[in-house]
């Protein structure tokens, strides 16, 4: 039984405790392929060609029903629990479901149509039942307690100690000792907000899958970059209207047009759609949905006897109490604030210059940071984009996971290797020896039906306690695709994310541990974006530049000065992102101290942005009724300040390398590699204190970020309680 989660960059967050038997019955496999033991190369691959949207609820059930047998079986053990007849045997469990939610979870987020949905909407609150009937299993938790409280003496190595403690507490933080009762009522809510959960999903998507807006005339293309331009035919011809231009309402739609489109009305038409995604007043509103989902998180955090669902959410993060991550991002506001307004300046000046005639608005803001850019560092995004190939970039990760983890990357013959959609490809990774340390798929463009933002996902989690399995890991992002055999040009900032995301999957590759519940990224949520945002550095190292940004047409590497003025201009445009990002996360902290006082979210957004002094020329990352980081699942519920966590210590990391040899020092490197393989085996504050040698504070942060650092008392961010 492995706690699985998908990694969200912008999306689903929905944890499955998924699990099965590994002696799952021949004859369901055989009537149901997504249920037999993965067979093939690499110690057996997902079965995408014979996977069907009708086979996903007959196999999750049976998985189900595999599962709570062999939970039975545990918990009627006639032996005393030890860890290997309890915790061991636990690990064992779920392998069947977990196969299964693994495709399960590719449908939801990359192939979402209509019989996905419906899939999702019964199945939710049944697996969401399922979960409660493993952790309100009384025998069962007698003998996972039986274990833990012996656990110091019973002769168990540290990595079986710690996995025996998170079952213990996951268990115990499940309501795994409250009376029958309040059991009853816990799992009552928890299939209503799985129901709420899966509704408010399926309202953003629709929203994004529905929204468009058709441009016919040329003049109102004015200002966008060709490569923005063919993208836009491409979506309004996948839309049947061949021969104009489409704005889609996802993100790698919008934000360009929003940067370069010199139509401002246009422009204010494309922001609007955007950020009032579930909160249309129709039938996909998502504001009823939110209040009646915190009501139920209140509730059920009372039930469990906490003050908040933020103090129940955090207790096992880093950051400990909601208290310490409010610290944190109060720290940051402030100067993040004060640098916006030196930006909105700096705008307004352009602007009036023009005799535009305006006063800056959200919709004009990336179109006039474009601007500052360019008059204050001669640098222009439209010159950096041609050298931006989306191909050569990937060659430039994988240049980078070989220099700094020794990882060297083959392609594998999609013939032999089945995927769910033709865009995906698959890639083998091995070590130094050439020995196979797992798969990477890729799975790169928007289409309709699959979620915005960029993501990773662990198909199969590394372990070793019942022999050897490789991890397989996913990346995947919504780049527009661009005309036929043409390459793929994506932003700077498109760049960073692919990184990022790869980073997340580096993290899963480099996974050393025994048991699959501790494994790769299955660590603290605040703690886990921090490898990937630290690889993201390695996009500006000029030896990944120098080989890999080259142009699409003259194959030139990008030239010396172009890269001096995207070094200069690193901090720029820091006020915008940090408050764009930090509103997000206060307001989702703020919802969830809220206890049980109803919240209406459209009011309560408004009143903390006032509060908090939110600049008008910004508007939050998330909005509430589109913020499926928070309400998609319980994932990053009280968790969007996680980013921030993990880049005071990303901050302190990257500070390790330019502190040594620079960004490829190979002995860093290898410690950090050693640092990643740890999995959740070490808590993640002990482990980094023992790769960096003290604990990380917020100075490295702020220098980050361009922001003034703080006197010496200032909050220790990450440090461990
Ligand atoms: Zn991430």
């Amino acid at each position: 039984m492995s706690f699985k989660t998908l990694i969200a960059g912008a999306a689903v967050a929905a944890t499955l405790a998924a699990a099965t038997t590994a002696d799952a019955t021949e004859a369901a496999s055989a009537a149901n392929p997504l249920l037999a033991p993965w067979t093939g190369p690499y110690g057996g691959i997902p079965p995408f060609d014979k996977a069907k949207v009708e086979l996903l609820k007959p196999a999750l059930e049976a998985g189900m029903a595999q599962q709570l047998a062999e939970i039975d079986r545990i918990a009627n053990d006639p032996a005393a629990p030890t860890f290997e007849n309890t915790i061991a045997a636990m690990e064992r469990t779920g392998r069947q479901l977990d196969r299964v939610a693994t495709v399960y979870g590719i449908y939801s987020s990359t192939l979402n149509d209509e019989a996905v949905q419906a899939v999702e909407r019964e199945m939710a609150p049944k697996l969401a039942a399922f979960s409660d009937q493993i952790t309100q299993n009384a025998k069962l938790f007698e003998r996972i307690a039986a274990v833990y409280e012996t656990r110091e003496k019973a002769g168990l190595t540290p990595e079986q100690q710690r996995l025996t403690w998170l079952y213990y507490t996951n268990f115990v933080r499940a309501g795994a000792r409250l009376d029958a009762d309040a059991k009853q009522r816990l799992s009552a809510i928890n299939q209503s907000l799985a129901e709420l959960f899966t509704r408010f999903g399926q309202n953003v998507l629709k929203d994004e899958n529905e929204g468009v807006i058709f441009i016919e005339k040329d003049a109102d293309l004015a200002g966008l970059p060709q490569a923005v331009r063919d993208g836009m035919a491409q979506v309004a011809e996948a839309r049947g209207q061949k021969g104009k231009w489409a704005i889609a309402n996802t993100r790698s739609s919008v934000e360009p047009f929003l940067t370069y489109a010199d139509n401002r009305a246009l422009r204010e038409q494309a922001w609007r759609m955007f950020v009032n995604r579930g909160d249309n007043g129709g039938a996909t509103d998502n504001n009823a949905t939110i209040t009646e989902i915190l009501r139920l998180r209140a509730e059920r955090a009372k039930l469990l006897g906490y003050p908040t669902h933020a103090h129940w959410r955090l207790e096992n993060s880093m950051a400990k109490t909601p208290e310490r991550a409010m610290e944190l991002m109060e720290a940051v506001w402030k100067p993040a604030v004060a640098r916006v307004h030196e930006e909105v300046a700096d705008m307004q000046k352009i602007a009036d210059a023009e005799k535009a005639g305006i006063r800056i608005e959200p919709w004009d803001y990336r179109y006039y940071a474009e601007k500052v850019r360019k008059a204050k560092y001669d640098l222009d995004e439209t010159e950096i984009t041609p050298y931006m190939q989306l191909e050569n970039l990937r060659e430039g990760m994988f240049y980078m996971a070989n220099q700094l983890f020794g990882f060297s990357f083959k392609p594998v013959d999609t013939a032999k290797v089945p995927v769910y959609h033709p865009d995906v490809r698959v890639w083998e990774v091995n070590d130094p020896q050439g020995k196979l340390v797992g798969l990477w798929y890729f799975d790169p463009y928007a289409r309709k039906g699959k979620r915005s933002g960029a993501w990773m996902n662990a198909y199969r989690n590394q372990e070793r306690f019942d022999g050897d399995v490789r991890t397989i890991v996913s990346n995947n992002s919504n780049f527009v695709k661009g005309k036929p055999g043409e390459p793929v040009l994506i932003s700077w900032t498109d760049a960073t994310t692919l990184f990022h995301e790869f980073g997340h999957a580096l993290h899963g590759l480099s996974s050393s541990v025994n048991y699959p519940s501790l494994s790769g990224t299955a660590v603290p949520r605040d703690y886990v974006e921090f490898p990937s945002q630290l690889l993201e550095h390695w996009l500006s190292t000029p030896e990944v530049l120098n080989k890999y940004a080259l142009h699409y047409q003259t194959g030139k590497p990008i030239p010396p000065e172009l890269v001096a003025k995207i070094e200069a201009a690193e901090k720029f445009n820091e006020g915008f992102k940090t408050v764009e990002y930090l509103s997000s996360a206060l307001v989702d902290m703020k919802l969830h101290l809220a206890g049980s006082t109803p919240i209406d979210p459209d009011k309560f957004e408004r009143e903390t942005l006032t509060a908090l002094a939110m600049p008008s020329e910004i508007v939050m990352r998330h909005r509430t009724p589109q913020f499926m980081h928070v309400f998609s699942g319980d994932g990053y519920s009280a968790g969007y300040y996680s980013y921030l966590w993990s880049d005071t210590i990303t901050a302190d990391a990257w500070e390790a390398f330019t502190g040594a040899g620079g960004p490829w020092d190979k002995d860093v490197g290898q410690r950090l590699k050693q640092l990643l393989s740890l999995g959740n085996t070490v808590d993640p504050a002990d482990a980094y204190r023992n790769f960096r040698g003290r604990d990380p504070g917020i100075e490295a942060l702020m220098r980050k970020r361009g922001f003034p650092v703080p006197a010496a008392a200032a909050p220790a961010a990450a440090k461990s309680q």
